[in-house]
Formats: C-alpha cells, structure tokens, sequence
C-alpha cells in the first residue's frame, strides 16, 4: 500500500512512493499539492533548496495535523552552496525554512567537481549531529560514487537520479544494488514524454490503469523509490493508485525494452 517502506542501508526507512514538488510555486501550489497528497495517504515529499518552495512545504506540514515521526522529508544543498562550511549554513536556511528541527534525507543535488567531497563531509557532520537521519547523493554516476565511497566515514544510502524507461539506468542500479545504496527515480514519468507510448498504454490498458500508473508500477516492482510530480490532486490520487496490480514478467521485460539511454534532464558530467 501507499506507506509501504524500503529499509535502507543503515536502518531507517523511506518510503517507496512521494511526492516530487519541482517547479511548484511557493505558497498556495505546493501546501495545496501537499495538502491533498498528505490526504491521500502520501508520507514522503521531495524537495530542495533550489525548487525555493520550503516555507511552503514546512507550512503544509505543519497544517496537516500528521505527526513529525510519520513523515519523511527530503531536501537538497544546491551547486553554489556546496563546501563544507557553505552547506553547514544552506542546510540551517533549509531548515529553518521547513520549520524542522531533524530532516529525514539530505542530499548533494550535483556532484559538483572539485566540491562534493567536500560537501559529503559537512553531510557527515550534520549526521553525526543528528540533525538528519540519512544522508545521500543525486545525479552521481559509478565514477562518482567510487570516488566518494574511497574517503566517505558515512556512506550514502540513496542516489537520487533521472530514471524512466527511456533510461532505465541498469548499470547505476547494478552498481548502487552492490553498495547499498537505494536508488529513487527523478522524473519518473519522463516530465510527461512517455504518456503516449505505445506499449504503455496497451499493458495499462489490460488492468484500467493509466501509463503514469504502469510505469510508477514499473519503479516500484524494480525495487526503485519514486517521486512522480503532479499538482493536479486527481492524479496525485492515480499516482498512488498503484498497490492492487501487478505487472508480470514480460511486461516489465517489454517496458525495460523501451530503454533509449535518453535524457530529459542534463547529463551529471557536464552539469555543475
Ligand atoms: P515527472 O516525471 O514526475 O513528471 C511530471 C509531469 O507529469 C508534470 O508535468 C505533471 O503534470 C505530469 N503528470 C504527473 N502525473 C500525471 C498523470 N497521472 N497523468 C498525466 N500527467 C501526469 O517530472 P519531475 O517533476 O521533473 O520529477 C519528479 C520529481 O523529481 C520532481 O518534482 C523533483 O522532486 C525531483 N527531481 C529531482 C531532480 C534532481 O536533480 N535531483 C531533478 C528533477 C526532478
């Protein structure tokens, strides 16, 4: 069901299915969006420094009446804060913004050239702090990790990256499956591209359900935590709708087939 939760790496847990708030205005779009999922069963919500809507995701919290430990929030330090010190205080704003006193995930939104060593390390701290109960990456590829995993006290336990089925990013699941770390899918739904496939909609066809749904079923029957976006509460709803069907193996084998190594997003080695 909806509050079903993966246990990560280092005991805690997350739960498989959130609500992604990219590009939703502070104020009334995002508390409305949250209001409305939060009402529908959701517990996980996405966020970062960069989407500049944290006052408005720590109100709808706050309006929910949901208790703190039921809830699993997740924030971002963005590319121009990354350093040790300068994360230290953009994650002080993020918070204060949230009106948290502990965060549940916290992530390195890019791996910053040069920075993001620097940056895990100030993560580690905040850790150790117990300010944030897990730390994480976004956007890291194999390189990247291993270069971090070399010196990191603290490992990762989620990398947060673009992942449909026009990338389904097999190698990066393999890798981060052997390490531990739980891969969460960004952009899920391929910013809409993929809601006229083919494919999609004659296997969402079998069970009355949309391409959104199959392929957030898809996510979820691939072990991957996923955060699809919508402010539209009739499809926050169908997003969520995705616990009473299963695909079956060749189907998820024909969805895995639609992999074109395709982008919506920029490629994490020509982005900080
Ligand atoms: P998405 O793939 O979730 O697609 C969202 C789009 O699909 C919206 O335009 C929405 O109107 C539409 N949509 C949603 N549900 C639908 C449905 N049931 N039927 C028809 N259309 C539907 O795209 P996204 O917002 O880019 O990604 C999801 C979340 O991932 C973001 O909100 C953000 O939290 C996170 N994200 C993270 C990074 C990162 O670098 N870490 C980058 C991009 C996004």
């Amino acid at each position: 069901h909806i509050q079903s939760m993966v246990t990560l790496s280092n005991g805690r847990q997350m739960p498989w299915l959130g609500l992604g708030v990219y590009k939703m205005s502070e104020g009334q779009e995002v508390t409305a969006s949250i209001e409305a999922a939060i009402r529908n069963g959701y517990r996980s919500i996405d966020t970062a420094a960069l989407y500049q809507n944290e006052e408005g995701v720590g109100q709808a919290i706050k309006a929910s009446g949901i208790s703190r430990e039921e809830l699993f929030i997740t924030t971002k330090v963005w590319n121009s804060d990354q350093g040790y010190d300068s994360t230290l205080k953009a994650f002080d704003a993020s918070m204060s913004k949230l009106g948290l006193d502990y965060l549940d995930l916290y992530l390195i939104h890019w791996p910053v050239k040069g920075k993001y060593k620097e940056t895990w390390k100030a993560l580690e701290q905040l850790h150790k702090d117990g300010r944030v109960r897990s730390i994480g990456v976004s956007n890291f590829q194999i390189h990247h990790l291993e270069d971090l995993l070399a010196n990191a006290e603290v490992r990762p336990v989620v990398n947060q990256v673009e992942l449909h089925p026009l990338l389904s990013q097999v190698e990066l699941r393999e890798y981060c499956k052997s390490q531990g770390i739980q891969i969460e899918a960004w952009s899920p739904l391929a910013q809409g591209k993929l809601l006229d496939n083919e494919v999609l909609k004659a296997i969402g066809a079998k069970y009355g359900k949309s391409t959104a749904q199959v392929i957030i079923r898809w996510d979820l029957q691939h072990g991957i935590v996923t955060i699809p976006k919508s402010s539209n509460p009739k499809r926050i709803v169908e997003n969520a709708n995705v616990f009473d069907f299963e695909l079956t193996a060749e189907e998820m084998k024909q969805i895995d087939g639609l992999n074109q190594d395709q982008r919506v997003g920029p490629d994490p080695d020509n982005f900080d």
